[in-house]
């Protein structure tokens, strides 16, 4: 296949860690931010054909896994009521809020469905005038453009029972909040191509200037992650900190201008809470007041009730790249996919997951691997 074939090919592959290995004269950090590339990491090995002292830690890019345990809990609460149809991507359903998830609510008998689009939650909206059709708009700025453009086609046609609970993060402020911690360790940071895509990449441009930090943006095929890897690794032993772009197959400096615009018709920025990370000076999206009569947080009138999350779960940690998931107590053992006790175990793009997935059997005796 086009696009995907070439980008795991095992000569490439092994042609690019070689050179990694040739440029390498020293211990470097390097975080790649998004899950979709740190799934890839593991199902490959990626990490694992490095040379020693070349380390990958996982960084917070994964939308289910930073949504706030109090939006959860919101969202359980509008989902549970009786005249709501709540819509969602599936895998927020088993997300644990602080006393249940929205799969729970559907086993009880609430209305919730999942959908790949928002645009099914418009379609069920005008189908059904009497109920109240709520979208749980989660996601980094690669889904925003399609939530914005429902919420858009929504006041446009006057549907007056559709609304949005939105959690919309963004990333470059997410790495300038990492990149102030003292704890700090990371030297180079992996772009989401995803992202980028939207947005472009110029919005990196500052981060590298005011902290000298080299910035790649990557795709998420093995060839992309290697490629983007030696390219940092090659301005880090040069001393050069730029933005470079990896993943010239889809990103542009501009991104996408007419998303973009759609985007800035709906969504204003401001100060977001991201789970196991905290507070994060304008991170995130919110319905501009033009549009309060599709906010589904308005219109619910739901106050913040702050919650706590399982004091076993470090997952604040592993999300900064401060320790990685096999270093958490319960990993494997208490917290499983199928009774996650924190995010990053739920989402198949949490780090806990693809750890679970690829990397189990760095947990078991050697004698039990089969
Ligand atoms: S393994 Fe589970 S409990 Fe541990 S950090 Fe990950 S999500 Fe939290």
């Amino acid at each position: 296949m086009k696009y995907v074939d070439e980008y795991r090919d095992p000569k490439l592959a092994r042609a690019l860690v070689a050179d990694i290995a040739r440029r390498t004269s020293r211990d470097w950090v390097l975080m790649e931010i998004c899950g979709g590339q740190t799934h890839t990491i593991m199902r490959y090995g990626i990490d694992e054909l490095l040379p020693p002292g070349l380390e990958l830690v996982h960084g917070p890019g994964c939308p289910v896994c930073v949504t706030p345990i109090e939006t959860i809990d919101k969202a359980v609460e509008i989902a549970s009521r009786p005249d709501v149809t709540f819509v969602s991507y599936g895998d927020m359903l088993r997300v644990p809020g602080s006393h249940t998830d929205l799969l729970r609510v559907k086993a009880r008998g609430g209305d919730v469905r999942i959908v790949y689009s928002p645009m099914e939650a418009l379609v069920l909206a005008r189908a059904n005038p009497d109920r109240q059709v709520v979208f749980f708009a989660v996601g980094f700025e690669t889904t925003a453009p399609a939530n914005a453009m429902a919420v858009w086609q929504a006041h446009r046609e006057g549907l007056t029972n559709f609304s949005m609970l939105v959690s919309h993060v963004l990333v470059p402020p997410a790495i300038r909040l990492l990149l102030e911690q003292s704890t700090n360790r990371v030297q180079g940071f992996i772009a989401p191509g995803h992202v980028c895509t939207v947005m472009g990449y110029r919005e990196y441009e500052d981060l590298v200037r005011d902290y000298r930090v080299p910035i790649v943006v990557g795709g998420f095929e093995p060839v992309d992650l290697l490629e983007a890897i030696r390219m940092l690794v090659a301005q880090l032993e040069e001393g050069r900190a730029e933005v470079e772009n990896q993943y010239v197959r889809s990103v542009t400096a501009e991104g996408n201008l007419p998303a973009q615009r759609v985007m800035e018709q709906v969504f204003e920025v401001g100060d977001m809470k991201w789970r196991g990370v905290g507070l994060i000076p304008q991170s995130g999206f919110r319905l501009r007041p033009a549009l309060a009569a599709h906010d589904a947080d308005r219109i619910f009138g739901l106050s913040t009730v702050s919650a706590d999350e399982s004091p076993e779960c470090i997952a604040a940690q592993v999300l900064q790249g401060l320790k990685k998931p096999v270093d958490c107590p319960a990993f494997g053992t208490r917290c499983t996919p199928e009774q996650p006790l924190g995010a990053p175990m739920v989402s198949s793009e949490g780090a806990c997951a693809a750890y679970f997935q690829y990397r189990r059997h760095a947990m078991e005796p050697a004698g039990s691997r089969r």
